[in-house]
């Protein structure tokens, strides 16, 4: 296969976030961009050349996105797989819709993850009133649907098998995987991105803090976890990629447990919220990493020159005067927050995706802060979160 050059269009399905900073890599590098999504408002769309404002599962759309673009990716998690699979009988297609149908499906996911000799939680799939009789040692466990879910929604908490049938109930019966409640030291991603021709290279794994089941900090820098430890995820994430044959950037989640064991997550074929520091601390970012494997352009090993931390920044910021100040939680008005005082910090670098309404539990944007040391990282870190109202201290 040859390369598609600088001066190509490279398309992407799905126009949120990811898209946009995926956008802002591939002009960078000289290349024309075309976003579908239905939004005619998505923060990719209004940066890209080209914006097509209909449904994944249009035709019309999709043979207007296939005529515009060489090359087609996606960002979206739950983009439809046969979209994808449409569209690559007329243009190259990376990630491919067989690795992203299986990420999007838990009950597949986590047979995947088992055929690569990985460890997972233990589960049960639960599809069928008879499925309730779980093991005893998988409660108190997770219930979550197998399709659909992201940031902790889709997500319930059960104790017993009457509290699992009633979750399984209040789902609508769809089918779920039950996994046993982990005892958690600390949880953390690998971020890894393959090329049709099988080159792998990664990102040092990413040590993350989820508040409410929403990643809220990510932080890296040698020593960050074992050496050991971070030497098995990466072997993990890549044994995974490898083994699904995977194009494109992919990040694996994991938990490490407090008895120091490493146990996979889930996956998402794309680039992830866990990787936005690689934009400012490396020299080679996620979405430059998606745009060479799309493109089919040699990959070269990222580097690190920096520690980082990153602070997701969610809807909830643009309220935090007013609850600071007693005012009311859902009647209040939305305030700016103190954008030019955090800028002030030496280190801190602002993305803010272009999200006209700001909502709780939205992502909004986040902050990066680069230092010389973790230590003046995480100093910086704390003021700007306390400028911003965010939980100190960042770690738990
Ligand atoms: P996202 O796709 O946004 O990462 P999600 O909705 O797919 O999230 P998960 O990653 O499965 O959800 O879970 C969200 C969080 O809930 C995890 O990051 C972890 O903090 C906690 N969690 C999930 N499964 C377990 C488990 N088996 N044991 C302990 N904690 C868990
Ligand atoms: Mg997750």
């Amino acid at each position: 296969m040859s390369a598609i050059l600088p001066g190509a269009t490279l398309g992407v399905l799905g126009g949120g976030q990811l898209g946009r900073m995926f956008v802002h890599a591939a002009q960078r590098m000289g290349y024309f961009t075309a976003v579908l999504d239905p939004d005619a408002d998505s923060p990719a769309g209004r940066v890209s050349h080209h914006h097509i404002h209909t449904d994944y599962t249009d035709v019309d759309g999709l043979a207007r996105l296939a005529g515009l673009a060489d090359a087609i990716t996606t960002e979206f998690e739950n983009v439809p797989a046969p979209s994808l699979e449409h569209l690559s009988v007329a243009r190259p297609v990376w990630p491919a819709a067989t690795s992203v149908a299986i990420a999007q499906d838990r009950i597949r996911e986590k047979s995947h993850f088992v055929g690569c000799g990985v460890d997972c939680a233990p589960y049960a799939i639960i599809e069928s009133a008879e499925h309730m009789a779980v093991p005893p040692n998988l409660l108190p466990g997770i219930l979550k649907t197998a399709r659909l879910g992201y940031d902790g929604k889709g997500q319930q908490r059960v104790g017993t098998r009457e509290e699992l049938a009633a979750a399984w109930n209040a789902m609508g019966g769809v089918p779920c995987v039950l996994e046993k409640l982990l005892p958690l030291d600390f949880e953390c991603s690998v971020i890894v991105a393959r090329g049709e021709d099988g080159q792998v290279v990664h990102f040092p794994p990413q040590r993350n803090l989820h508040r409410d089941g929403i990643l809220a900090v990510t932080e890296v820098h040698a020593g960050n976890m074992a050496e050991a430890q971070a030497r098995r995820a990466v072997d993990a994430a890549v044994a995974i990629a490898e083994g699904l044959g995977y194009v494109g950037v992919l990040c694996v989640e994991f938990f490490v447990l407090a008895d120091g064991a490493l146990v996979v997550n889930e996956m998402a074929p794309r680039p992830h919220n866990s990787g936005h520091w690689t934009i400012e601390a490396c020299d080679i970012s996620q979405f430059e990493l998606q745009v060479r494997t799309l493109a089919g352009l040699p990959l070269n090993a990222p580097r690190q020159h920096s520690p980082a931390l990153m602070l997701n920044l969610l809807g909830d910021l643009w309220f935090a005067d007013a609850e600071a100040s007693g005012g009311p939680r859902s009647s209040e008005t939305a305030v700016e927050p103190r954008w030019a005082d955090v800028l002030a910090l030496p280190g801190t670098h602002l993305h803010l995706y272009g999200k006209t309404e700001a909502r709780r539990g939205r992502k909004m944007g986040h902050l990066t802060i680069t230092g010389e040391s973790i230590d003046t990282v995480r100093s910086t870190a704390d003021f700007a979160a306390a400028l911003l109202g965010l939980p100190i201290p960042l770690s738990e």
